[in-house]
């Protein structure tokens, strides 16, 4: 899987990365007004982040739905599932060699930056929960952060389950520095896989006060989820996102335009913590 929207690829998806259905029990609820949010923003302490391929689509990073649907020139399906693993690992390792060798070709863009920031001086609680496999939000100094989807510079062995960071190529049959087997693959959460980490992510979501999604269609499960989980447990919820996404309608508010201007703006009203207008 790559930086971000399967909901784009395949907006039938059906099974498919709905690993955590679980996640959908709380369709009932019913979002609050922006007013809510306007009168607690100034008692917020603790801040969870989701960011999809949109933030990163400012730097120039290719999304899955490029020119005839295609993620650089490739079906999806043909790089970013196990079988496609399975039946040609010399496409799916090249694939992602290119990938992760194209990230010295961008660097982090305004939004990233000032999630950056916001990490360095943000007293509570705070995670940023990527689904982007590129590395610019640590480019940017991000570090209270989580790749929900893998990372591209990391390998990960399909035997003994150990992961270690990589920024070199990676052919198929490499062996793992661990354990020996000749198991290494590129550390990305393909579909049908489930994602990393997600019970970390309840926790933060269970404890966040505000959940703000950034570029992301709202389309995809379990992240698309984590609006409603949010809610439920009590937090405001704000998107930043370019247009409307599939899940507007859940966030008590929704501003649209370039994340490279919506972040930093928000940003300063987080830590200026003046009301939001
Ligand atoms: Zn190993």
């Amino acid at each position: 899987m790559g930086d971000g929207d399967f909901g784009r690829v395949f907006p039938n998806a059906g099974p498919v990365r709905r690993n955590c259905e679980h996640w959908g029990r709380f369709g009932s609820y019913a979002p609050r007004s922006r007013a809510t949010v306007v009168a607690v923003m100034t008692s917020i302490a603790n801040i969870v982040i989701l960011t999809g391929a949109g933030i990163s689509a400012e730097s120039g990073i290719a999304t899955f739905r490029g020119p005839g649907g295609l993620w650089e020139g490739h079906r999806v399906e043909d790089v970013c599932t196990p079988e496609a693993l399975a039946a040609d690992p010399a496409l799916v390792h090249r694939f992602y060699d290119l990938r992760r060798a194209a990230l010295s070709k961008v660097s982090p863009n305004a939004a990233h930056e000032a999630l950056a920031r916001l990490d360095r001086e943000w007293p509570g609680a705070l995670l940023i929960v990527t689904q982007n496999v590129d590395d610019l939000h640590e480019r940017a100094g991000a570090s209270r952060l989580l790749h929900m989807h893998g990372a591209l510079k990391q390998a990960l062995c399909a035997v003994c389950g150990e992961r270690f960071e990589w920024y070199d190529a990676l052919p198929p049959g490499t062996p793992c520095p661990a354990c020996a087997a000749p198991a290494l693959r590129p550390d990305i959460v393909f579909f049908g896989e489930i994602p990393y980490q997600m019970e970390r992510i309840e926790a933060a979501l269970a404890e966040a006060d505000l959940f703000v999604s950034i570029g992301t269609s709202g389309a995809v499960y379990p992240a698309a989820g984590f609006v409603r989980m949010a809610s439920a447990y009590g937090a405001e919820t704000l998107e930043l996102n370019l247009d409307r996404s599939d899940g507007s309608g859940w966030f008590d508010e929704s501003r649209l335009g370039p994340a490279g201007q919506l972040v930093p703006q928000w940003v300063e009203q987080m830590l200026s913590r003046r009301p939001a207008r």
